[in-house]
């Protein structure tokens, strides 16, 4: 595998780091690209010093840890785990937060329910392979299995699920992962509370050529207080937030497409693998 980690400092960090590090080289190893106008004439260039080690990035803020699907977890990324009340996991630094959030919602006369979490490697993986499976028996060109494949279940170390930061949430009335979940009451509450808790919305409708996911009015990311803040008043993605070294290279590897939210998938039973990126 060749995937590089790409943990990055945000915010006030990393512009004293572009400050004062103002050389620059082109990306190497494997980044992605997606279709488009600018990504197909531009090439990103990216300050050397802007890129940090996994450690680095965690004393940092490991609330901004940066996980798509140009940025792959550390393969020995380890994460204390808190237990929801239906079995899933979070990471428990963002516990607390999250129960604030569903106890309020809740309270508002609704019901939230999280239908996808923590996932291990081998979880992903399992997901991955399964879809590879299927992809290959319905007949798609071998060349093309794993590309169709990763544009339904994230490669293994690229799915936001894997850091504990990340999950699924639906309404109890409407659980499915559709575009219409964000008409549900539920949805409507998050998307407009949600960053009091420290998350965000993660894969806004109008940011998939930026995050290279489709639009999921359901995946919620726990970023802290001060960026949720500051993302839900600017209407930035987390991509954008933190900053040009974040966003996704143009370069030399052939375009990839935007992976669409996969449009049906219900949630009865309930299994923690079912749901999406
Ligand atoms: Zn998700």
């Amino acid at each position: 595998m060749n995937i590089r980690t790409n943990l990055i400092r945000a915010g006030a960090a990393l512009a004293a780091v572009l400050a004062l590090a103002p050389s620059a080289l082109a990306l190497g190893g494997r980044v992605g690209d997606l279709a488009g106008p600018a990504a197909q004439t531009a090439v990103r260039r990216i300050p050397a010093a802007s890129l940090t080690t996994a450690a680095q990035q965690t004393e940092a803020d490991w609330r901004l840890l940066l996980v798509n699907p140009w940025n792959a977890l550390p393969e020995d990324y380890e994460v204390e785990l808190a237990t929801l009340s239906n079995g899933l996991q979070v990471d428990a630094r963002i516990y607390d937060d999250l129960n604030d959030m569903l106890t309020d919602c809740r309270a508002a006369g609704l019901e939230p329910i999280v239908c996808s979490a923590y996932r291990t490697q081998a979880t992903q993986t399992r997901l991955y392979n399964n879809k590879v499976a299927r992809v290959r028996a319905s007949g798609v060109p071998e060349d093309q299995v794993e590309a169709e494949a990763a544009r339904w279940v994230a490669k293994p170390g690229t799915s936001e699920h894997q850091t504990g930061l990340a999950l699924d949430i639906v309404a109890a009335s409407y659980q499915i992962l559709d575009e219409k979940q964000e008409d549900t009451a539920e949805q409507q509450w998050l998307m407009e509370n949600s960053w009091k808790y420290g998350f965000i919305l993660r894969y806004p409708s109008e940011k998939s050529d930026i995050t290279g996911i489709g639009y999921e009015p359901w995946h919620y990311r726990y970023v802290g207080k001060a960026a949720a803040a500051e993302i839900h008043r600017t209407g930035v993605c987390l991509e954008e937030y933190l900053g040009e070294a974040a966003l996704p290279a143009a370069e030399l590897t052939p375009a990839q497409p935007v992976r669409p939210a996969e449009v049906v998938r219900p949630l009865e039973p309930v299994p923690p693998e079912t749901a999406d990126i």
